[in-house]
């Protein structure tokens, strides 16, 4: 049977690879080949920024007002919902997502992010005037907030669309144009979400190169005809990204790694507790950036917790993502499963205790699928692997602490600094802890709390900027001030003696 071809998408049109290269896209849940991406290159990604800077300084876009725009992402909105079947369709077979997350969740985001940009480009102060100020003479001052100009967006496998559309549904709120670069494991849904919304923009707005990250990403870097790259993904590649980019000193915006810590205080509701680490956790199978996944307990309640964390973890199904009735896919890859049994088999070398799960599993119908069980991992101590480095897997790594003081060292003794969480019935030091955690967002007696007017992103290695609510609006703004002078006689210039001596 043929598999479907998926070329690029370049100022409105499908547009082949110029070295007629492709690769298998893979389903993780069976191993089969689901479609044939392109494999672009420095020459493809250069059309489509030629085609993004036409567009960007055609006033067919520039001359768009922010409730023109406005009226737009809501026609985006409206599109992707009447299409939203087929878009499930096409992320759960290539990211091996269950159906249930895309549909309840990635697909809410994306609606979402959409609404909620149009409502602020509608009220956001695009030029603001300052109060004249007498001294050193009258002066009339705007501030004007303009798009930056061609963004280069570039994103990972996890939450495919729902992270592309993180990015540019708020690039093209701001009047920008983009060039999208999806990962390669999955690139399905992105390309058919930007031939799906093509005609309701101009051509050339929005543009998609496919291929892989070392050719068509790095070009993204050194292109010196873009001036902003929006970036998620490992912290390693993005600080490989950043060093390319240096040369054009481009503006931008990271969303990277992860390895973030739940404190569970001694007055912790554990049945809400429980039920919440393993949501933090097992959501995709913990292939998400701001996963829970060290979880730090105090010692009085450790065994408590830990017992009923068991029996719940017990209860999830792992199964084929297609089936609503699963709660944890597969890993992305087979060598992506090898690695995460990797870790789990580090952390036993360095003596902590695999207290439940901790192996692949086989499931019917998903045989060349690498599915891995719930991992609880206990007696951890914070200088181990599974404890600093992102494991990306089903893998709880458990440190006991005995004082709120250890428990705020503990969190923040990581490179990354994401997310990180509290539980507590007492929420007013549940908000003191939170406060003194560093990391972009802290959750009390819950996890993924995210929400499209927030903003969202990392401290240290985790990250550079935020994504959503107003400052995701704003990351893709450049600030310009225009002052003018209304005194014309050089003799009245309060500074001008300055430099001209002879002035009378
Ligand atoms: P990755 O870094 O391997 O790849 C991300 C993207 O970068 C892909 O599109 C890839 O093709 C591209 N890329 C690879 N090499 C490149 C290069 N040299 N130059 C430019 N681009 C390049 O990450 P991944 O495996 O796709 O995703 C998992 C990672 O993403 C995890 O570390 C996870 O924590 C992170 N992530 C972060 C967030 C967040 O919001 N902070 C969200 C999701 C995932």
């Amino acid at each position: 049977m043929s598999i479907p071809k998926l070329d690029h998408f370049i100022n409105g049109q499908i547009v082949q690879p110029s070295e007629g290269r492709y690769t298998n896209v893979i389903n993780p849940a069976t191993g089969e080949a689901i479609a044939e991406v392109a494999l672009g290159n420095s020459d493809d990604l250069d059309c489509a920024v030629r085609a993004a800077r036409s567009a960007f300084e055609d006033p067919n876009w520039r001359g768009q007002s922010p409730q023109d725009r406005a009226k737009l992402l809501y026609a985006i909105a409206g599109r992707i919902q009447e299409n939203a079947e087929e878009l499930i369709f096409l992320e759960v077979s290539s990211s091996g997502g269950t159906i249930s997350r895309i549909s309840s969740l990635d697909l809410l985001v994306i609606i979402d992010i959409c609404q909620v940009m149009a409502e602020l480009i509608k009220g956001y102060p695009f030029i603001q005037n300052l109060p004249p100020r007498p001294l050193p003479e009258p002066t009339h001052t705007r501030i004007i907030k303009e798009p930056i100009g061609v963004c280069g967006l570039i994103s990972a496998w996890n939450f495919p669309l729902a992270l592309m559309m993180l990015k540019v549904i708020p690039a093209i709120a701001a009047g920008n144009t983009v060039v999208i670069k999806p990962s390669e494991l999955t690139p399905n849904s992105t390309l058919r979400c930007a031939e799906l919304i093509a005609d309701l923009l101009p051509d050339g707005v929005l543009n998609v190169v496919n291929g892989i990250g070392a050719e068509v990403g790095a070009a993204i870097g050194r292109h010196p005809g873009i001036d902003k790259i929006s970036f998620t993904g490992s912290t390693r590649v993005g600080k490989q990204l950043m060093a390319d980019a240096a040369q054009s000193l481009k503006r931008f915006t990271m969303e990277l790694g992860g390895k973030s810590a739940a404190i569970v205080m001694p007055d912790a509701d554990i049945e809400l507790t429980a039920h919440g680490v393993l949501f933090g956790i097992m959501l995709n199978s913990g292939q998400a950036c701001e996963s829970g996944t060290r979880l730090l307990v105090h010692s009085d309640v450790e065994d408590q917790l830990l017992a009923r964390i068991r029996e719940l973890a017990a209860q999830l199904v792992i199964g084929d993502p297609l089936d609503l009735a699963t709660s944890m896919g597969p890993m992305s890859s087979i060598e992506h499963g090898e690695k995460v049994l990797g870790y789990i088999a580090s952390a036993r070398e360095e003596g902590a205790e695999i207290v439940c799960g901790g192996n692949k599993v086989d499931v019917p119908g998903c045989e060349d699928g690498f599915f891995i069980e719930p991992t609880v991992i206990t007696g951890v101590r914070n200088d181990m692997k599974v404890a600093r480095e992102e494991i990306f897997g089903p893998v709880l790594s458990v440190i006991s602490f005995e004082t709120v003081e250890e428990a705020v060292t503990l969190a923040n003794d990581s490179s990354y600094g994401l997310a990180a969480g509290v539980w507590s019935q007492d929420l007013v030091n549940a908000e003191q802890i939170a406060l003194r955690i560093q990391a972009g967002s802290v959750w009390i007696n819950d996890w993924h709390m995210l929400r499209t007017d927030a903003p969202f992103g990392g401290y240290k290695e985790s990250g550079i900027g935020r994504e959503m609510g107003v400052a995701g609006l704003e990351a893709y703004l450049e600030t310009k001030v225009i002052s003018t002078a209304f005194q014309r006689r050089p003799q009245q210039k309060m500074l001008y003696p300055i430099v001209h001596k002879a002035i009378a």
